[in-house]
This record gives C-alpha cells, sequence and structure tokens, in this order.
C-alpha cells in the first residue's frame, strides 16, 4: 500500500496543473489516470488558446483570466503552443452592434484588439470569404494538449510527484466521515492520502459518487474535424454569439474544424451525429469557403465538463459558465479530505490549479506559495523531447495528432 501526502485522481490539463502545483510547494504527492494523460476530454479538444476575446462582452472574468493566463503560457509553455493571433470576422449576415461591442470589451478587459478592413483581413488570410465586412485582431494562439500535459507531468515529476497513467480509481476510501486514500486497477493496489483531488473533468460525477456525493455535471459533447489546409496563420473566429461551426484553429498543414454543442448523459456512451459534422463544415466554409471540399484527415468528438449548478436561467447548454469551481466536499456535503474541481478551459487549467491547491495548502497547513506562472515547463523549448514525454506518458489524442510526433 502507497502512502502520499495528496493523490489527484484525473490526468487531463486540470490534474497535472494540480499535480504540478503541489509538487512545487513541497507537497507528497502522485496522480493517477484510468487510461493515457489527456485522454479525457484534454486530448480531444479544440486546442484554441484564448485570448479571452471570445468571452469579452458577455463574461469579464473568463475573458480577464484567459487573457492572464494566455500571456502566462506564452511565457512557460514553449512548444506546447503556437503564437498564431486569431481574426474575429463579421460577415454581411453578422451583426455589427455584436461586433462592436466585443471590440470595446476587449480594450476594456485589456485584450489587444486591432480593427482591421475587408483587404488587410484578406491581406492576412487571402482565401477568407469576401462577405467579411471587417475583422478584430486578436492574440488567439493554439494549445497542443498533449504536448501540454506531457510537459506539466514531467515538470511534476521532476519536483518529486509520482504520475501514473493507466492506473483507474475504482473505489474510495472512506472512514469516519472522511475520503481517505483510493483503490487504483490495474495492480496499482491501495493509495492512502492526507486529501484526494477528483480532477475527473467530465466523469467527476462518477468518482464523486464513490464518496457518495453528487456534483450535477451537465456535460456538452462536439465535434471537431480536422482537414487538409496549408499555412491558414490566424485562428478564425465567426463574430457572432457563440454557435455551431464559428472557430477555425491552424496546425501547419491542416486546420481542425469545430465545434458543437449537445447535451449528453454519459461521457463514455454518447451520439456522434453526422449533422454536427455537416454543419460545422459548412458554417466554418462561410469563413474559409475552400474548407467545404477539403480533405478531411480525421473527426473527433469532446466532451465539456460543465458544472450543472451554475446552469443560467434560460437552460441553453451554452450557457453553462465556461468558469471554473473548486469544490470542498467538507463544507458541501460534511466529506473531509475531498476536492473536486470542475469546469473551466484547457487555457485556464494553471489558473484552476492554483485556486485548487491554495485550498488544499490551507486545509493541510500548508503555506508556500505558488510559482506555476514562474516556472518554465519541462523541455518547453525542445519539440523532440516533448514528443517523447509525450509518447512516455501514452498522451497522444486526436487534437493535435497531425503536429505532434510528426517532425
Ligand atoms: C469540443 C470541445 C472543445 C474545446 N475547446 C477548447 C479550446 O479550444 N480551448 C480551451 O481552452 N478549452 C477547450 N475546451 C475545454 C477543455 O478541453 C476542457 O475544459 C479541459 O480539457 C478539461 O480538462 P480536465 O483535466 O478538467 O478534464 P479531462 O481532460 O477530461 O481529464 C479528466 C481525466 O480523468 C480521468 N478519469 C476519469 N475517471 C477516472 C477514474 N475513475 N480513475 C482515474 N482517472 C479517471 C480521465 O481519463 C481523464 O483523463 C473544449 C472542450 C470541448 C469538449
Amino acid at each position: 500500500m502507497e502512502r502520499t501526502d495528496v493523490l489527484v485522481v484525473g490526468g487531463g490539463g486540470t490534474g497535472t496543473g494540480i499535480v504540478r502545483d503541489l509538487a512545487m510547494r513541497g507537497l507528497d504527492t502522485t496522480l493517477v489516470d484510468r487510461g493515457g494523460l489527456g485522454s479525457g476530454t484534454t486530448g480531444r479538444s479544440h486546442g484554441l488558446l484564448h485570448s479571452g476575446a471570445r468571452y469579452a462582452e458577455a463574461d469579464a472574468t473568463g475573458a480577464r483570466e484567459c487573457i492572464a493566463e494566455n500571456e502566462i503560457l506564452r511565457e512557460i509553455a514553449g512548444e506546447c503552443i503556437a503564437e498564431t493571433g486569431g481574426l474575429f470576422v463579421q460577415l454581411d449576415a453578422d451583426d455589427p452592434a455584436y461586433f462592436d461591442a466585443k471590440r470595446d470589451a476587449c480594450r476594456e478587459h485589456g485584450i489587444p484588439a486591432e480593427e482591421l478592413t475587408p483587404a488587410e483581413a484578406q491581406d492576412e488570410v487571402p482565401d477568407l470569404t469576401d462577405d467579411v465586412e471587417r475583422a478584430l485582431s486578436v492574440p488567439d494562439g493554439v494549445i497542443y494538449p498533449s504536448r501540454l500535459v506531457a510537459a506539466t507531468a514531467a515538470d511534476a515529476r521532476a519536483h518529486g510527484a509520482r504520475i501514473l497513467p493507466d492506473a483507474p480509481v475504482t473505489d474510495l476510501l472512506i472512514e469516519d466521515d472522511a475520503v481517505v486514500g483510493a483503490a487504483v486497477d490495474h495492480e496499482v493496489g491501495e493509495i492512502r492520502a492526507d486529501h484526494v483531488v477528483n480532477a475527473t473533468g467530465a466523469w467527476a460525477d462518477q468518482l464523486g459518487s464513490m464518496a457518495g456525493v453528487d456534483l450535477d455535471m451537465k456535460p456538452t459533447r462536439g465535434v471537431m474535424i480536422g482537414v487538409e489546409y496549408s499555412d491558414l496563420g490566424p485562428v478564425l473566429n465567426r463574430c457572432r454569439p457563440p454557435d455551431d461551426g464559428d472557430i477555425v484553429v491552424p496546425h501547419g498543414e491542416q486546420v481542425v474544424l469545430g465545434t458543437t454543442s449537445v447535451a449528453v448523459e454519459d461521457p463514455d456512451d454518447y451520439e456522434q451525429a453526422e449533422w454536427e459534422v455537416e454543419r460545422t463544415v459548412e458554417e466554418c466554409a462561410a469563413m474559409l469557403p475552400s474548407v467545404a471540399d477539403a480533405e478531411q484527415t480525421r473527426t473527433y468528438w469532446g466532451v465539456r465538463p460543465l458544472y450543472g449548478p451554475e446552469e443560467d436561467e434560460l437552460g441553453d447548454e451554452r450557457g453553462i459558465s465556461r468558469g471554473f469551481f473548486v469544490v470542498d466536499h467538507a463544507d458541501r456535503d460534511g466529506l473531509d479530505g475531498f476536492t473536486s474541481v470542475v469546469g473551466g478551459k484547457l487555457t485556464t487549467h494553471r489558473l484552476m490549479a492554483e485556486a485548487a491547491v491554495d485550498h488544499i495548502a490551507e486545509r493541510l497547513g500548508v503555506d508556500a506559495a505558488c510559482r506555476t506562472a514562474e516556472e518554465q515547463l519541462t523541455a518547453h523549448d525542445d519539440p523532440d523531447r516533448l514528443d517523447a514525454l509525450v509518447e512516455e506518458f501514452d498522451a497522444a489524442g486526436p487534437a493535435d495528432a497531425d503536429v505532434v510526433g510528426r517532425r
């Protein structure tokens, strides 16, 4: 039987961010994932490094978090990201007042935003539709999720953490109204811990149910389609209220089109509908017409780990907060030693981890400060080493399959 200060369950962006932060603050910590690192939503996301512009007019907190974390990741994450820039394009069917509101909100929240004429936008993206009325240039970028989780885990390990992919938790150990560890399959056995973190994203209810707590997650699925298209340059975002098929993410020789938002009951078993693919391609082609007939290289779905209690009154899944939540089950459910960290975005994973570890450190009486924003990730500047880490942690996923390991 193993013993650790903190056991982190889930090796996506959130869990790897948490284990790195814990280890850097001097805590003994172990991370387990039922599969490879990033094999949940992280490795199946769209991989947009948000500037915050997407949220600017509707969610000031989310927008400010994104621009701050975007700037931090540019400093610490090296070849785990690509600094492509991004455009929000207003087409002739789109409401000009929405564009104005987004531009003004970006500037209010400290997101650099330069308005471009159609000619200037087409100068950046020659294949952009002639329906473009104007564009907003913002510091969006691209995340390669498999490299990010592998580098973050490797950094945690360099600070003393144990990282165990292929280690599914089958039960939580409970004694005297406290979670005291987990039973882990695949010959790992029991791991006892002073604190257990539920960083299982869309699976948070499944893990929570092992301790008798209900997080009321409201996961939604979305499709992404990789197509052949070289040298797009910036990320393309449709400048209209969030809808299906409004983002094109550049990946060198390909672009990734996305996405949709449909509620699912079970993150392991959901419909993958052809209409989602067709609609996403059609909508993205409204911005970049040549993707309509481009060769499709891969299609994959991911499931957003949305936290249900924040659902807005409209009951629209797109209205569910993209913010994150640190849920202390001692306060909420009378269960000590157990914290869930849910919601959020890959762009803000480091901040989520900082908030969670601030909370856990306080519970454990540790007062070391967070340093994850100041120190660069292991191998951040070496794509070959990063790709070797991806292999070692079994972190390859569809989101960046056309880039990672292809050198
Ligand atoms: C369609 C789509 C597009 C997105 N696009 C973007 C984007 O462009 N930019 C952005 O910033 N964010 C984006 N997101 C959001 C982002 O991907 C997620 O918020 C983030 O990756 C969630 O990370 P996580 O670590 O919380 O969850 P996950 O990555 O799902 O990690 C949870 C882990 O827990 C593990 N696990 C589950 N149960 C167990 C168990 N019993 N034992 C052990 N391990 C277990 C799983 O294997 C998994 O690896 C997108 C999401 C979706 C669905």
